[in-house]
């Protein structure tokens, strides 16, 4: 009995052996057939292939930067009108106001003192008036602020304007700076005096410039001239939106005149 189990054993054992050579080899050659398909055959048709689909994106995008670039220049050439024009548009829709700044104007907190020092610039477009107003501040006690009107919107006139003044304000300001705090009154005054001339350049910003234009538009150009580009006219006052404008403007109903909320006329153009 034991001869032939060991004679079975044997036997066995080298058929496993075969078998399992069998498999080694077969798992040899075909991850050998895998390599060559894989990186033999197959990858550089891959490779080609994403280096064709590269090179057409490539192309069509290149197209594309071209055609908008030249786009980009055609624009360049139609805008210096397009702004020349709503500017000058703007200029005439400048609305006249009263910008007188009451001595009373600016209030502080409290028993705080408060005294006015008029004006340091009083223009018909802009006017601008000093304060002196104490503050909660333990040493520089003393604040010297400015306030002003502006006939000019802040998209045309570049003012300053700060939040957190130690003061408070009623009605509309187009400027609001605290220029400097100092220990006493006296200090206040004797740096106005001193600086006077620099503050003011600081504080009136491009009014120089703006106003110069202004009034040469005003010399040029009436709204008349821009009948074709009105879009809604107010029969009352004349005011006018562009088609431009308008398109910024959400209409529910009608248009209303912001002068005196009249029912604006819509005008039909050809564009
Ligand atoms: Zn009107």
């Amino acid at each position: 009995m034991s001869e032939e189990l060991v004679r079975n054993y044997l036997e066995n054992n080298h058929q496993l052996k075969l078998i399992c050579n069998k498999q080694e080899e077969l798992r040899k050659q075909v991850l050998k057939q895998i390599r060559e398909l894989e990186y033999d055959i197959y990858q550089p048709r891959i490779r080609a292939l994403y280096d064709e689909r590269d090179a057409k994106i490539q192309e069509l995008r290149e197209k594309k930067d071209e055609k908008i670039s030249d786009g980009d220049k055609q624009i360049d050439t139609l805008l210096p009108v397009i702004s020349k024009v709503d500017r000058i548009i703007a200029f005439l829709k400048v609305k006249i106001v009263d910008l007188t700044i009451a001595d009373t104007a600016v209030n502080t907190y409290g028993d705080n003192y408060c005294e006015s020092l008029g004006y340091l610039f009083d223009d018909e477009y802009l006017k601008i008036k000093l304060f002196i107003a104490e503050n909660s501040k333990p040493k520089n006690k003393y604040s010297l602020i400015a306030i002003g009107r502006c006939t000019f919107n802040e998209h045309l006139c570049k003012l300053p304007y700060s939040y957190g003044l130690p003061t408070y304000e009623h009605g509309w300001y187009s400027l609001k700076q605290q220029i400097i705090d100092r220990p006493t009154i006296k200090e206040l005054k004797e740096y106005l005096q001193k600086w006077k001339t620099k503050i003011l350049s600081q504080l009136t910003g491009n009014f120089a410039e703006i106003k110069k234009e202004y009034e040469e538009v005003l010399q040029t150009y009436t709204s008349k001239d821009f009948e074709a580009l009105k879009q809604y006219v107010c029969k009352k006052c004349g005011f006018f939106y562009t088609s431009k404008e308008i398109s910024s403007i959400s209409i529910r109903n009608n248009v209303t005149c912001p002068n005196c909320r009249e029912n604006m006329v819509k005008i039909e153009t050809g564009r």
